[in-house]
């Protein structure tokens, strides 16, 4: 348990916790959300749908894992309309999630990563003209496998809001058990 915890503060993690992968629901509703393309990121990458595979195929490679350590990362802003404070934040929580992967990476016997907004890997994706460069490394979406993220973080007794003028941002790694005591 320490050792995960010293692992994740170092990587800069707000909050985190567990569910089982078995008690996790993937919904189409949260994909159709993926469609109306805020983000901009809808048929530009791998990490997210289409490309990501159908709902079914995103359900079944969760699945394949027993568990998912989810983690959030909170991020204070200027007000509620910040959308620079925002970004940054989320820039920030990128770098989060891959301090967290690189951490655990050796604790861990196979494993996906889920993160927010898309994979930021390469400088552009090769989507959809030739292969994923990095499959074993390309961050999917949490959104794009169809999770509704405010449940998973309910599920995993944490918090998905936390006040005002500030945003959380969530993550998922998914894998069968670590190679120490949690
Ligand atoms: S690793 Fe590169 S090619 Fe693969 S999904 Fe990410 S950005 Fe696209």
């Amino acid at each position: 348990m320490e050792r995960l915890k010293e692992i994740l503060r170092g990587a800069g993690v707000f909050e985190h916790g567990f569910v089982s992968t078995a008690e996790m629901d993937f919904l189409q509703a949260v994909r159709d959300m993926c469609e109306v393309n805020t983000c901009g990121k809808y048929d530009k990458l791998w990490s997210c749908p289409p490309g990501v595979g159908t709902l079914e195929q995103c359900r079944e490679r969760c699945r394949s894992f027993a568990q998912m350590l989810v983690f959030s990362g909170k991020y204070e802003l200027e007000d509620a309309f910040d959308y620079e404070g925002m970004m940054a934040g989320m820039r920030q929580f990128k770098q989060v999630v891959r301090g967290v992967e690189a951490g655990l990476r050796p604790y861990v016997n196979g494993y996906l990563m889920l993160s927010n907004e898309g994979c930021d890997l390469c400088e552009a994706c090769t989507y959809p003209d030739a292969p994923c460069r990095h499959p074993a490394r390309a961050h999917g979406t949490l959104e794009g496998y169809g999770i509704f993220v405010s449940e998973l973080a309910s599920a995993a007794g944490m918090r998905y809001n936390n006040g005002p003028n500030t945003v959380t941002y969530f993550a998922g790694m998914l894998f069968h058990s670590f190679l120490f005591e949690t």
